[in-house]
């Protein structure tokens, strides 16, 4: 379950602030409020204005109408995973996490409201180009200035917006991840205001999903025994093992013969080059749900080689970097099974058109996660609810996911699922302590 502190829908009405409204830090929300930014530059008044289409009205009553993105602002937060995470390309155990926040108002209500998106970039620039102080440089001096001012159809149809936010970052090249974070601020604020849910927007009606656990390479086997036995023993559907070159077939093996009936996949992260995958032709027999990413990402022709020479699913992650690299997957015979990712592929709307692209292929899908706060996983969760999710998703952590508090919560296992959020928004709002205990930085985006 998501933890949240309030289903109810949070709207707040945009003018001085009075008490705590929301929960951003009030130097940035008062700069909100009054419509500049804490560089003194007006915001969301100026020329530029882009503007955002819309749909059909939603079950608000489609009385919101057209309002415009007046504050962008950005957070950095620290956090460090409780257990190391170790992969092919290293030890993930620093998490910054950047976070945005934007602020909708006007319409026809007057009113107003935020919405937060989170940047799935790492640390470091190991499991893909982007890295967190890289997002933190493109949001603040490229995409952030570019949404600024934008107008948006508050209550109109989710994937109509969504694609206007595209349009309007579209004319930066790639930084998917950064991108994903604003447009599920946007997503968030929009949501909240016409009072929908995600899920709802995406007429997903689950209200749980089966979620499933990764652990790191089994270069301790006993480790990685107890690890996948925690997942297990919290009810975990299926554990992701991660391998490298000189970590695979044995350990793999042997964690198959203490789990034999456990749904178990592998994930090399593009670890292995094309002659060294043969050493994975011995996880063939083992039963395995998939083999995640054996090769590097731009080598689709020989994954398809791969695809063809086991019988266990090839899966793709990192090879897929949007929408339309599905259709290349399909018409190549690379993989059978896709880790979609929204957080990775520019978002919510990308996600839903590879998701899309991949039914009509009848590729296989599972969401992976990114090491993300809940206010990510939530909305994992909710796109998991489509349909033609074949795996559980990396949507919880068999251990507390980090040291610190989670500002957005935790998520919690019951049954093998997680509840797909039903509130207003894409989750809940963040919690205004433990948002500031773990705050390192914070900027309002200016144009
Ligand atoms: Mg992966």
């Amino acid at each position: 379950m998501v933890a949240c502190g309030s289903d109810a829908v949070r709207i707040i009405a945009v003018g001085p602030p009075s008490g705590a409204p929301g929960c951003f830090p009030a130097r940035l929300l008062a700069a909100a409020s009054v419509g500049r930014s804490v560089s003194g530059r007006e915001v969301g008044a100026g020329t530029g204005t882009s503007r955002l289409v819309g749909g059909a009205p939603g079950p608000a009553g489609g009385a919101l109408g057209a309002a415009r993105i007046v504050a962008v602002d950005l957070v950095r937060v620290e956090l460090h995973l409780a257990v190391g995470h170790r992969t092919s390309y290293g030890e993930e155990r620093h998490r910054p996490v950047v976070l945005a926040r934007v602020l909708v108002e006007g319409g026809e209500s007057a009113g107003g409201a935020e919405g937060w998106g989170e940047c799935a970039a790492l640390a470091d620039p190991v499991y893909d180009e982007e890295y967190a102080a890289g997002a933190w440089a493109v949001l603040r001096d490229h995409l952030g200035p570019r949404l600024l001012g934008a107008e948006v159809d508050a209550d109109g149809d989710l994937m109509h917006t969504l694609s206007g936010v595209g349009q309007v970052l579209g004319a930066v090249r790639g930084h998917r991840m950064a991108k994903a974070c604003l447009e599920m601020a946007v997503a968030d604020a929009v949501l909240r205001w016409s009072g929908r849910s995600l899920a709802f927007a995406l007429g997903v009606e689950a209200t749980h999903v089966a979620a499933g656990a990764a652990v790191g390479l089994p270069d301790d086997l006993a480790r990685t025994r107890d690890e996948v036995a925690g997942a297990v023993a919290a009810g975990f559907a299926r554990v992701r093992v991660k391998i490298a070159p000189g970590c695979d077939v044995g350990p793999v093996r042997a964690l198959r013969s203490c789990f034999p009936d456990l749904a178990i996949q592998v994930d090399a992260n593009g670890a292995y080059g094309h002659d060294g995958a043969r050493a994975l032709d011995g996880l063939d027999d083992l039963g395995l749900a998939c083999i995640e990413q054996p090769l590097d990402p731009a080598d689709l022709l020989g994954h398809a080689e791969l695809a063809r020479r086991w019988r266990t699913p090839v899966c793709l992650d990192e090879s897929v970097r949007d929408a339309a690299d599905v259709d290349m997957v399909a018409a190549l015979g690379a993989a059978s099974m896709i880790c979609l990712k929204p957080a990775r592929l520019g978002g919510i709307g990308p996600a839903v058109d590879a998701h899309r692209r991949a039914r009509l292929a009848r590729i296989g899908l599972w969401c992976g996660g990114m090491l993300q706060t809940a206010r990510g996983r939530a909305v994992d969760a909710a796109v998991s609810g489509l349909p033609g999710f074949v795996l559980a998703g990396d949507l919880g952590m068999s251990s507390p996911a980090f040291v610190e508090p989670d500002p957005f919560g935790s998520v919690r296992l019951r049954s093998g699922r997680v509840e797909v959020y039903q509130g207003a928004g894409v989750g809940p709002l963040p919690d205004a302590d433990r948002l500031r205990a773990v705050t390192a930085e914070e900027v309002s985006v200016a144009r």
